[in-house]
């Protein structure tokens, strides 16, 4: 092996995170406290049940159910339990209400917190050290290179996450979805949105992109 100044490409070795991984699952298992299965379990959950999907229902849900949304700002994880959706003791989710003149973006400046029961695993780039400096600082230069571009006259409020509190947008529901289902409306509702670097948009008919 070289001594370059490259670490990162050794597809045949696991990062010291995957190492770590493998290491307290090896341990857990030896310990017959964890089985590989309930492991692989875990995961498959993770890759096909818990995901943005539950967090899109929770943001339809609120724009069709005015009673639905207030609960949901006042206490999130009660609220996202009423659809079913489980959310384990001990951390709270705070939901944050995009307005006309506000607009809300969740980063979590010293790791990676995330409202995974509602969106399941963050993406790369959420956990990236320019992403978690940059958008404390300059918010709308980095919302400009997710291609969202906001006008002077709204404001944005930046929520760094914890391993205590988590956060959630809940985006403004766009004009011309009046009489769309709440399956429609989840439909239109991204991860991205619930991070707050996108706003959902209505599939444009003529492909305008
Ligand atoms: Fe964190």
């Amino acid at each position: 092996m070289s001594h370059d100044h490259d670490h990162d490409h050794h597809p045949e070795a696991p990062s010291p995170v995957e190492a770590r991984a493998l290491a307290l699952e090896s341990l857990l298992v030896e310990k017959g406290l964890l089985t590989s299965e309930e492991v692989d379990r875990i995961v498959s959950m993770y890759e096909h049940d818990i995901g943005p999907m539950l967090g899109a229902r929770v943001v339809a849900r609120a724009w069709v159910d005015g009673p639905y949304k207030e609960r949901l700002l006042a206490d999130g994880p009660a609220a996202v339990k009423e659809l079913g959706i489980s959310y384990p003791d001990g951390t709270q989710l705070v939901v944050v209400e995009n307005q006309p003149e506000v607009h809300n973006v969740i980063v979590c400046t010293l790791c990676s917190c995330y409202p995974w029961p509602v969106l399941g695993l963050p993406p790369t780039w959420y956990k990236s050290p320019p992403y978690r400096s940059r958008m404390v600082r300059e918010p709308r230069t980095v919302l400009e290179e997710f291609d969202l571009t906001l006008p002077d006259e709204v404001a944005v409020n930046v929520w760094d996450s914890s391993s205590d509190v988590r956060y959630m947008v809940l985006p403004q529901r766009p004009q011309g979805t009046e009489g769309w289902t709440e399956e429609q409306l989840a439909g239109i509702v991204t991860r991205d949105c619930m991070i707050g670097v996108a706003r959902p948009r209505i599939p444009a008919e003529s492909g305008a992109r």
